[in-house]
C-alpha cells in the first residue's frame, strides 16, 4: 500500500470558532514523507502537525511557533486521517482552523470532493507494541496491542441531556464517513457566555455545537445521533492521535478523555521506541489497512 495525498488543491472558508470571522484555507497536495504540515498564510509560518509542536490543549488542540498559533486543528485531521492521507500542506489565513458545522463532515466533502493521490512510497504504519496509560483523576486514555484499529470512548456526564454513553468504534474509513464525521461539537450556555465575555468563541452558534443548557439541548433540531456526544469525543481522539506522525494500529480506550489526555498519550507512546515498532506497507497484502481505507 502507498504513500497517499490529494490529487489537486482544494479551497474552503468558514467561520472561527473564536473571533467569529471568516477564515479562507486551502488544502495542498504534498510529497512522499512530509507529513501533515499547517501554514499560516497570514504570518507565514509553517507548523508541522506534531506533538512538540502542540502549545494548548485546553479547550482544543492548539499547535504553534514562535507565538503563531492554529487552534482547534483537531477536526480538519480526524478527516485526514480518516482518508488515510500521509501528505498533505493545510493553509490557514488566520489563528484558528474554521469550526464548519462543528464536526469533521465538511471537511471530508472536501477531501472526497478531491480525491485521493497514490504515491510512489510505500506507506508506513504504527503497531502499537505495549499498553500505555495516561491518567488524570478518574479519567484515562490509553492505547494498547490489537490486530486492528479500534477506539472505545465512554462519557458520564452529570447532566439529564447527556449522561452515560460508550461506543465502539472499529475503524475504517467507509464507517467513519456513516457513523463518527457527522458528530458535533458540544457545549454549555453557562460557557459559552463565560467566554463571550472574554471575547472568545464569538463565532459559536446553533449552527457549529450542540448547546445545552442545565436541563436540555437548545438546538430546535435535537441530534443527529442519540449518542452523539461520545461519538464526537472520538473524532476528536482521532484528530489528537494524528500527531503520533502515521496511522496506528491499535485499541484506544478513554473514560472522560480530553485533548489533554490524548496530548499526553501521544507524547508517552513516543517517547520510547519500546512502545511501538513502524511497519513499512510493500505491498496490498495487509488486508487489515487495504480494507480500512478501501
Ligand atoms: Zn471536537
Amino acid at each position: 500500500m502507498k504513500q497517499r495525498t490529494i490529487k489537486r488543491k482544494i479551497d474552503g472558508v468558514g467561520i472561527g470558532l473564536h473571533k467569529g470571522e471568516p477564515v479562507p484555507f486551502s488544502l495542498h497536495p504534498l510529497d512522499v514523507d512530509s507529513g501533515i504540515v499547517f501554514y499560516r498564510t497570514d504570518t507565514r509560518t509553517y507548523i508541522e502537525a506534531k506533538p512538540q509542536n502542540v502549545v494548548d490543549t485546553q479547550m482544543a488542540t492548539v499547535i504553534g511557533k514562535d507565538g503563531n498559533n492554529i487552534s482547534t486543528i483537531e477536526h480538519i485531521l480526524s478527516a485526514i486521517y480518516a482518508f488515510g492521507i500521509d501528505n498533505i500542506l493545510i493553509k490557514i489565513g488566520a489563528c484558528e482552523v474554521p469550526v464548519m458545522d462543528g464536526s469533521s463532515a465538511s471537511f471530508c466533502m472536501m477531501l472526497n470532493e478531491v480525491g485521493v493521490q497514490e504515491q510512489n512510497r510505500n506507506k508506513k504504519v504504527m503497531v502499537i507494541a505495549k499498553e500505555i496509560e495516561v491518567k488524570d483523576g478518574d479519567k484515562f486514555s490509553k492505547i494498547s496491542p490489537d490486530n486492528n484499529s479500534q477506539f472505545i470512548f465512554t462519557v458520564d456526564f452529570k447532566h439529564p441531556a447527556i449522561g452515560f454513553q460508550k461506543f465502539n468504534f472499529n475503524f475504517s474509513k467507509y464507517e467513519y464517513i456513516n457513523q463518527i464525521s457527522r458528530a458535533r461539537t458540544f457545549g454549555f450556555l453557562r460557557d459559552v457566555q463565560m467566554l463571550r465575555s472574554k471575547n472568545l468563541a464569538l463565532g459559536a452558534s446553533l449552527d457549529n455545537a450542540i448547546v445545552l443548557d442545565d436541563k436540555k439541548i437548545i438546538n430546535e433540531d435535537g441530534l443527529r445521533f442519540g449518542n452523539e456526544f461520545v461519538r464526537h469525543k472520538i473524532l476528536d481522539a482521532i484528530g489528537d492521535l494524528t500527531l503520533l506522525g502515521m496511522p496506528y494500529i491499535g485499541k484506544y480506550e478513554s473514560f472522560a478523555g480530553s485533548h489533554h489526555l490524548n496530548h499526553l498519550l501521544t507524547k508517552e507512546v513516543l517517547k520510547s521506541k519500546e512502545n511501538y515498532y513502524v511497519k513499512e506497507l510493500e505491498s496490498t497484502a495487509d488486508t487489515t489497512f487495504s480494507k480500512a481505507y478501501a
